[in-house]
């Protein structure tokens, strides 16, 4: 139990950050190519944030958040995603009142209590970009570009953008009398939250991972658009267009968080893995003003990173990792090893990454570890090279060695 994470939970080991650390760079870099600024939230808020912004009726509020009373007798939940957070900052801050839009990212665990799955976890972690501030479909089509740039910046191929417009309140008020015509004779099938979901939120039933038979051939809403919501789904498609983003029109994309508006959109795997959707996002133009702000819209996503990863490894793409050694310094006999150790401390310095043995390896197995850890470059070191003002330095792939005078390390 002592030496056993919670279930859901994993360690990102010293092994593996590299690659995230590769990862998280690239999206910093994307978003940066964007004007989109990191936002950093707290890793809990206020549960009424998530009940009002994510929706009392959804999976996520209804069944996976990690709520808690403090000791002060709040009730607290840890983000189970990122955008109600990041709405509420843009209300509590004033951001509204700036120039406008807001455009921002972010890196963040998020906490939801699901069922264990390949692909589902308890704590996992999202890339996310948000823009505040604007109604134009070209927001919409600047979030997906970030997020097609990202996946083909790693290198995934086996992957699809499907979109939807889920329209607004007032084209939904049609199509939910529609569908719970279609619905009402089959109610007596439905699981039991989505029963409950049935008069309240009749939409969320179409996401219900359970009930999906059920609403084969249930009314879409894409059919349902009223012109304003029509108009802002045609001008994205033109500008996806424009921008040369592929895509598909998928009338059963709703997303999982009510908040949504018009756009909702997702990058799904080719591949048909059973959790496939690596980046889901849309718009949400009332998000702002449900949690008791000004009336900004907006638009964004959230990108699994774990699933990113495990989608790339099924495309057998290995993601490079970050840290390398340039050199490893190799020493034999006591002169030798204080030489080194201060030639090392001066590269460092210098900005070079540098390792030294510190587990009492002799000459041929520095070497090998040299060869373990990958370093490009390895500083050879003897008593009698210290005596005589010179070492060696060999390159690791080429094998190529040259001697370095004491002086002159400048180069190195
Ligand atoms: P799903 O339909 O797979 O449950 P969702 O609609 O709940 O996804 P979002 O809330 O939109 O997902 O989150 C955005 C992205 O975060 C997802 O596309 C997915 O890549 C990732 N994600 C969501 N839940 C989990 C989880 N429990 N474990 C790992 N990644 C997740
Ligand atoms: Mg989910």
């Amino acid at each position: 139990m002592l030496t056993q994470a919670p279930k859901g939970t994993s360690d990102i080991l010293p092994s593996q950050s590299g690659k995230w650390q590769y990862l998280e760079g690239l999206f910093r870099d994307i978003c940066g190519r964007y004007g989109m600024k990191e936002i950093r939230t707290p890793m809990f808020e206020h549960t009424e944030l998530f009940v009002r912004g994510v929706g009392d009726t959804t999976d996520v509020v209804e069944k996976q958040m990690y709520s808690f009373d403090d000791l002060g007798g709040r009730n607290l939940t840890l983000k189970p995603e990122g955008t109600s957070p990041a709405a509420r900052a843009f209300v509590q801050n004033g951001l509204f009142k700036e120039m406008q839009p807001t455009k921002m990212y972010y890196i963040t665990p998020c906490f939801r209590y699901e069922k264990m799955q390949k692909g589902r976890y308890r704590q996992f972690h999202q890339f996310g970009t948000e823009i505040f501030g604007t109604e134009s479909p070209v927001a919409d089509a600047e979030i997906v570009s970030v997020a097609a740039d990202m996946l083909e910046a790693v290198g995934m191929k086996e992957v699809e953008l499907r979109i939807n417009s889920v329209g607004c309140p007032v084209c939904r008020a049609k199509h939910r009398e529609a569908l719970k015509a279609f619905l009402e004779p089959k109610y007596g099938q439905l699981c039991s939250t989505c029963q409950g979901r049935f008069n309240k939120n009749p939409m969320r039933i179409l996401d219900c991972k359970d009930c999906q038979k059920i609403v084969e051939g249930a009314p879409m809403m894409i059919d349902y658009l009223c012109e304003e919501c029509s108009s802002h789904f045609e001008e994205f498609q033109s500008i996806l267009k424009d921008m040369d983003i592929p895509f598909i029109v998928d009338p059963g994309i709703v997303r999982g968080l009510d908040y949504y508006t018009k756009t909702a959109f997702e990058f799904v795997s080719t591949k048909g893995m059973a959790q496939g959707t690596v980046c889901g996002g849309g718009r949400y133009d009332h998000l702002v003003e449900q949690i008791g702000g000004p009336e900004p819209p907006g638009v964004g996503f959230g990108m699994g990173i774990e699933r990113l990863m495990l989608m790339l490894s099924e495309e057998g793409i290995e993601v490079p990792e970050e840290a390398s050694v340039d050199y490893m310094v190799i020493t034999m006999g006591d002169k030798a090893r204080s030489f080194g150790i201060a030639l090392a401390r001066k590269l460092r310095k210098k900005g070079r990454s540098v390792q030294m043995d510190m587990m009492g390896r002799n000459f041929k197995n520095q070497f090998k570890y040299a060869n373990r850890i990958g370093a490009k470059k390895a500083i050879i070191i003897g008593d009698d090279e210290v005596a005589a003002g010179a070492f060696s330095v060999k390159d690791m792939e080429t094998g190529e060695q040259i001697t370095v005078s004491a002086e002159d390390t400048e180069q190195l």
